[in-house]
């Protein structure tokens, strides 16, 4: 038989449903979807999103539940429309799969224990030793698979294997286990319909097959079981529907330095309440990168420059940041909002300027402008006053470089005008609270009158009385070391103390307000909506926000920091 004509390349995603998907799973959701290039696929290829079920312990609806949301998030409902395939729907036709192989002595029942059949299958350096089971013939197999299958022997009591070659130089055709008991569990399909649980090596090609896959896309890891792959579907031909066999092929593992991309892992820092939930914006988890502002055009653009190799490379996080940089440099407005707060007041005459007309974006006018109110109080960021007099000032001298406000140094309001420090007004330990500033009405909007010196220090600025007030979340990494637990073994001994950053009595300009509400009126992805802080980074609303608590998730920083 012919492939169908209509869709010459069906590939599937198969993810077992015992934990969230993360940036590794990103990789192959989009290889797969062929969705790891700039420009998507021709419309050529289907994709099936398969859960691979097989292991009732570790697997929850949760879990699936994540997957579904993650996968249509990533590749979007063009691609995916939630429509799910699953190992466990096969499981009858998969235990018939096995008496096939059994009638014709391809498949035996053994009854050693698990440490038994591993040191019978030998090492690198060692052959494989024979089974005593191994030659029991098919009609007592057939007898004894059924009270596996029945559930009438105990877990773990006895395995079905297959009968392929126990001499062979690879160790994973030396009679691998395809079935094994497991009783007391209740699958969150099926239930408590099957006793046994076909392994990945016996389901995944003939699920495959029946899916009428093209091509099973694996990691790297899973190149020496392709001969048992194939031989599965060899061996079972005369039995699965006739059609072209699938071929497995394999690409590398996406490898992030400075985080971890096992579920294994993530499950310990999820449980250990080391982070906050599966979508903590620290983790590499899809909830997280998305929860924390990084879109799936990020991760595609991400995926597609590291490209599909059979080379396994360890990839610094920071170049998906760059890419994430990139990305909102284009599509994120500006606003001003200033982290930590001091008061300045203005003297003199009120200013003439009470709204300024600012673009929302600076290179691309489609943006339009916004109105941010200018009054005689404002707020800038502390750490731009550099405060000479003060505790801090006497405990160091000015920062080399330092062209920002000081009490002798003018700087200029950004759009607005230069400002110079008259007073400081400071609580009882000397820390300024207030400073009372000077400004000069002919510098507005950038203008340095002639026989005045150019100031050098441009600073942000929200005017008080219209600010709102919000809380804005700085993330560093999670861990201290680029491989973590490589020394002790344990993850956590390697988790950065210094990984979030509160800042809750931050305040923003009228205009981030007024986006952020019309936005969460809308009820859309709060995540999905980006700003670029002026001078601070680019920042995501986090999904707990609301209009009178604005919560936003710092993505990146406007340069690289990593590699500093
Ligand atoms: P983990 O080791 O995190 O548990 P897994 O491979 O056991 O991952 P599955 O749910 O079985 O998780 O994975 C579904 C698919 O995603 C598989 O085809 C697997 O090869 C692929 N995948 C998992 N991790 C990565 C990774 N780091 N890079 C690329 N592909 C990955
Ligand atoms: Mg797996
Ligand atoms: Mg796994």
């Amino acid at each position: 038989m012919k492939p169908d004509p209509s869709f010459p390349l069906v590939t599937r995603f198969p993810p077992e449903p015992n934990g969230y998907l993360h940036l590794g799973h990103a990789k192959s959701i989009l290889i797969n979807f062929g969705l790891n290039r700039q420009h998507s696929h021709d419309g050529t290829l289907r994709t099936n999103v398969r859960f691979d079920d097989t292991n009732p312990i570790k697997e929850s609806e949760e879990y699936a539940r994540s997957i579904i949301d993650d996968v249509s998030w990533l590749v979007g409902p063009e691609y995916f429309d939630g429509s799910t395939t699953s190992t466990s729907q096969h499981f009858d036709y998969l235990e018939d799969c096995a008496k096939f192989l059994i009638k014709q002595s391809l498949a035996y029942v053994d009854k050693s224990d698990k440490e038994t059949i591993r040191q019978m299958r030998g090492t690198l350096t060692q052959p494989g030793v024979p089974s005593p089971f191994r030659d029991t013939p098919p009609s007592e197999n057939l007898e004894l698979f059924e009270q596996m299958r029945l559930g009438s022997v105990p877990t773990g009591s006895m395995v079905l294997r297959l009968k392929i070659d126990m001499s062979s130089p690879n160790l994973n055709m030396r009679d691998p286990v395809a079935y094994r008991v497991l009783t007391e569990t209740s699958h969150q399909n099926t239930g408590r319909q099957h006793n046994v649980y076909p392994m990945y090596d016996f389901s995944h090609p003939i699920v495959d097959a029946l899916e009428k896959i093209s091509h099973s896309l694996c990691t790297l890891e899973f190149e020496g079981h392709r001969p048992l792959y194939e031989w599965v579907l060899d061996k079972l031909s005369p039995f699965l529907p006739s059609y072209p066999p699938p071929t497995q092929m394999e690409f590398s593992r996406l490898n992030l330095k400075y985080t971890v991309l096992s579920k294994r892992k993530l499950i310990r820092l999820v449980e250990s309440k080391t982070v906050d939930g599966w979508d903590d914006p620290r983790l590499p988890t899809l909830s997280g990168v998305r929860r924390r502002g990084f879109t799936p055009s990020t991760l595609k653009t991400f995926v597609s420059r590291i490209g599909v190799s059979k080379v396994d490379s360890i990839v610094d996080f920071g170049d998906l940041e760059n890419v994430a940089r990139e990305d909102m440099d284009k599509t994120a407005p500006r606003g001003f909002v200033v982290t930590s707060p001091l008061k300045v007041t203005l003297t003199g005459p009120p200013p003439s300027h009470t709204s300024i007309s600012i673009p929302m974006h600076p290179k691309d006018p489609s943006f339009g402008d916004r109105s941010v109110p200018f009054s005689s109080s404002l707020y800038i960021e502390r750490t731009d006053f550099f405060d000479a007099d003060g505790p801090e000032g006497k405990a160091s001298s000015l920062p080399k470089g330092f062209n920002r406000l000081t009490t002798a140094q003018s700087a200029r309001l950004r759009n607005a005008y230069v400002i110079t420090v008259k007073d400081v007004v400071r609580d009882g330990d000397g820390n300024p609270t207030e400073l009372i500033c000077n400004y000069d009405p002919e510098t507005f909007g950038g203008v340095t009158p002639e026989g005045q010196k150019r100031v050098k220090g441009i600073i942000h600025w929200v005017d008080a009385p219209t600010s709102t007030t919000c809380t804005i979340m700085q993330y560093d990494r999670l861990f201290n070391t680029e491989s973590p637990g490589s020394v002790t073994d344990d993850i956590l001994d390697d988790v950065n103390p210094d990984s979030i950053k509160i800042l809750s009595g931050a305040v923003c300009e009228p205009s981030i307000l007024s986006t952020c509400s019309a936005h969460l009126a809308a009820s859309k992805d709060s995540s999905s909506l980006h700003f670029q802080f002026e001078r601070l980074g680019y920042y995501a609303l986090d999904k707990d926000s609301k209009s009178d608590k604005l919560i936003f998730n710092r993505v990146v920083t406007l340069k690289d920091a990593w590699s500093a």
